[in-house]
C-alpha cells in the first residue's frame, strides 16, 4: 500500500486543475486533493468540494469566499486572496503543490511552496519564464523537486530518464502550430477572438490558447526548457509538428535522438509529475500508428509568428527581460480577448515593451515584481 500524498491544486477549476482531479480520482489510494483553489468559478469549486472533500479552499476575493462558505460544510476552511494561497501551500499537511494558476499570479505561491520544501508539479510556465534564475536557485537551496506538467517538458524529462543529462546536446520542442499555421499573414489583422480560441489538438484555457495561436506559448516554453534542463537557447530548437503526437525530443552527443510520444492528453504529464521517478498505469486512448499514417515536421514561420523570436531575444537579454516579455504579453493577450486590440498588434506591444525597458540583471523577487508592475503600466498606455 503506497503512502497517500496530500495535494494542493492551485487553480483547480482550470483545464489543468480539472485534469489533475481526474488523475487523483483514478488513484484514490495514492492521492488526496487536500486543498483546492479557484479564481472566480465558485460554482465549479463547490462541486469539486462535494466530490473530493478537501480540508480547505481558496478563492480570489473575500466576497466570493463568503458566498461559498454558506454553501459548503462548515468543516471546510474557505480562505481568500493571494495570502490564502500562500497559507495553504505552506501547510504541513501538503506534500505536493500542483501550480496551475495562469500567468504571473503563480509566482509568489510557488516560491512560498518551494521555501516550505513541497514537491512542485509546475503547469504555470510563467513562473519559470519571469523568475527562472531565482526559482532554480531556490529549488537547489531547499532541495525540492520541481517537475514540469507542460507536455513538452514532461516529454524531455522522460527522454532524459536514465541518461547523463550533460550528454544532451539539443532539445527539440514540438509545436502544433496553432489554429493559424496555414493562415496567410495578410489575414492576421482581421482574425477574431473566436478564430484564435479554436486549438486543433488541445483543449485549454483562453490565455494559453491565444499564446498557442501567436506561438508565444512555444517561446515561453523555450525559456522554461532553458531553466529546467540547463541548455542554452541555441541548443533549444522549435519544430512544427501539427499532429501533436511527438511531445518533444532530446538529442545526445552520439547523434541519437529520443522522443516521447502519446495521444494529446494532459493527464499523462500530470500523473508523471506526481509519480516521478516511477511510472504508473493509466487508462485512455493509445496512439494508433496505421490510423495516423504520417507525422509531419516544418520550420516555424518566424516572420509570421514574431512572438517566437521575441521570446528568444528576451532569453538572451536575460535578467528581467523575460519578465518584461511576459507582462507585456499578458496585457496584450488580455486586451485581444477583450477585443481592444487586433491579433497582429500582440507582438507589437511586446516588442515596444522589450525595447523601451531597461533590463535589471540578477533580479531578486522584488525586482521581478517591480519590473512586472512597470511594464503593465506601460503596456496599458499602448492598449
Ligand atoms: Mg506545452
Amino acid at each position: 500500500m503506497p503512502t497517500r500524498k496530500n495535494i494542493a491544486i492551485l487553480g483547480s477549476t482550470g483545464s489543468i486543475g480539472q485534469n489533475s482531479l481526474e488523475v487523483i480520482r483514478n488513484s484514490p489510494d495514492r492521492f488526496a486533493a487536500t486543498y483546492l483553489t479557484a479564481n472566480t468559478n465558485i460554482d465549479l469549486l463547490e462541486q469539486q468540494v462535494r466530490i473530493f472533500h478537501p480540508r480547505g479552499v481558496v478563492v480570489s476575493e473575500e466576497g466570493r469566499a463568503a458566498t461559498l462558505r454558506k454553501r459548503v460544510d462548515s468543516s471546510v476552511e474557505v480562505l481568500s486572496g493571494a495570502d490564502g494561497l500562500v497559507r495553504v501551500v505552506t501547510r504541513d499537511d501538503v506534500d505536493i503543490v500542483i501550480s496551475s494558476l495562469v500567468g504571473f499570479a503563480g509566482l509568489r505561491p510557488t516560491v512560498a511552496a518551494i521555501q516550505h520544501r513541497k514537491r512542485i508539479a509546475l503547469a504555470n510556465k510563467e513562473t519559470l519564464v519571469v523568475a527562472g534564475g531565482l526559482i532554480t536557485s531556490l529549488v537547489k537551496e531547499f532541495g525540492v523537486e520541481l517537475l514540469p506538467i507542460d507536455s513538452e517538458h514532461s516529454a524531455i524529462l522522460q527522454c532524459l530518464a536514465g541518461e547523463d543529462r550533460s550528454l544532451a546536446t539539443r532539445l527539440i520542442l514540438t509545436a502544433s502550430g496553432g489554429p493559424f499555421l496555414n493562415t496567410p499573414a495578410e489575414s492576421f489583422a482581421t482574425l477574431t477572438v473566436e478564430n484564435a480560441l479554436v486549438h486543433p489538438n488541445w483543449k485549454m484555457g483562453n490565455k494559453i490558447t491565444i499564446d498557442s495561436a501567436t506561438l508565444m506559448n512555444k517561446g515561453l516554453e523555450v525559456i522554461e526548457a532553458h531553466w529546467l534542463f540547463g541548455l542554452p537557447a541555441e541548443r533549444i530548437q522549435v519544430v512544427i509538428h501539427p499532429q501533436s503526437i511527438i511531445h518533444s525530443m532530446v538529442e545526445f552527443v552520439d547523434g541519437s535522438i529520443k522522443a516521447q510520444l502519446g495521444v494529446p492528453d494532459m493527464k499523462i504529464p500530470i500523473q508523471y509529475a506526481l509519480s516521478y521517478p516511477e511510472r504508473w498505469p493509466m487508462n485512455g486512448a493509445r496512439v494508433d500508428f496505421p490510423a495516423l499514417r504520417s507525422m509531419t515536421f516544418f520550420e516555424p514561420d518566424r516572420a509570421k509568428f514574431r512572438c517566437l523570436d521575441l521570446a528568444y531575444d528576451a532569453l538572451s537579454l536575460g535578467g528581467t527581460a523575460p519578465a518584461i516579455l511576459n507582462a507585456a504579453n499578458e496585457m496584450a493577450v488580455s486586451a485581444f480577448l477583450q477585443r481592444r486590440i487586433s491579433f497582429e498588434k500582440i507582438p507589437v506591444v511586446i516588442e515596444r515593451a522589450l525595447s523601451l525597458h531597461k533590463t535589471h540583471s540578477n533580479p531578486d523577487l522584488q525586482d521581478i515584481i517591480e519590473a512586472d508592475r512597470q511594464v503593465r503600466v506601460f503596456a496599458g498606455t499602448l492598449l
